[in-house]
């Protein structure tokens, strides 16, 4: 199968315990690219994304086949931590804000383990407010005090903060209105053409993310059922029929 150089994923199986939750998933993602994870609730995405970042363990899934490269690394030598600071970066779906803390220190908890200088956290903190203005007008509001938009923003900002080459996102448009999911992606699309970050997105909005990525993967029982540039997933009929019906 093809590799990339910057993500390889390369034919994993993952178990919980007893249970099999992915079967055979390769994908890569090229270095600049905004790809798309699709498929149904429990098709294997967000177990995917965590073998991906390391966040799977003994009690919490197993990569029992298979293999992850990050720039040519296995992921498996590193700690999420020494991913981060390697340029990948999670975000968990359902956004996990800090409730109690500002969207302020929400945005600065991502810098933490770069240790920069005051003016570089202040340049960095306005950098991420030129791209989330909602966020700087709440920038001293508790996170749990603000809607669910704007903790997914945070959520993203807080990843940014740490200065990723690759952001892996759960599931951005949960529970969110169709509006605020479309402005998300449209930050993510910015974000990319600006800074170059690639994005692994795993979405059940099939249509959504397609529209805003440039390659597609579908999952389905944990296998890849189809992939290819996003444009001409979009087109399939098969895809239509299953995965974009009535949006
Ligand atoms: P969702 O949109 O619900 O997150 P998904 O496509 O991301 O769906 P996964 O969460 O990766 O799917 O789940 C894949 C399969 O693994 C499902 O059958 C799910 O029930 C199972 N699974 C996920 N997490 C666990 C766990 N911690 N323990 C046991 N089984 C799990």
């Amino acid at each position: 199968p093809r590799t990339s150089g910057f993500l390889d994923v390369a034919g994993i199986e993952v178990h919980y315990q007893a249970i099999l939750a992915v079967r055979d998933v390769s994908l890569t993602v090229d270095d600049g690219a905004v790809v798309a994870l699709l498929g149904a609730n429990g098709a294997g995405k967000s177990t995917t994304l965590k073998a991906i970042s390391n966040l799977l363990g003994p009690e919490r899934g197993t990569v029992t086949r298979g293999s992850i490269s990050w720039r040519g690394e296995p992921v498996s030598r590193l700690t999420p931590a020494v991913l981060v600071a390697r340029g990948v970066v999670q975000v968990l779906e359902g956004r996990h804000c800090f409730p109690q803390l500002t969207i302020e220190e929400n945005l600065l908890s991502g810098a933490f383990l770069r240790r920069p200088g005051r003016r570089q956290i202040a340049q960095d903190l306005e950098q991420i407010y030129a791209w989330f203005p909602r966020l700087k007008h709440k920038r001293r509001t508790k996170a749990g005090l603000t809607s669910g938009g704007e903790q997914q923003m945070a959520a993203i900002g807080r990843a940014l903060m740490t200065k990723p080459k690759l952001v892996l996102l759960d599931e951005p448009s949960m529970g969110l209105a169709p509006i605020v999911v479309q402005e998300i992606f449209e930050i993510i699309r910015t974000l990319n053409r600006e800074k170059g970050v690639s994005f692994l997105v795993a979405e059940q909005n099939a249509t959504l993310a397609l529209r805003h990525a440039d390659y597609g993967y579908i999952l389905e029982n944990g296998r890849v059922a189809a992939s290819g540039p996003a444009a001409d997933l979009a087109a399939r009929e098969d895809v239509k029929a299953f995965y974009l019906g009535g949006a």
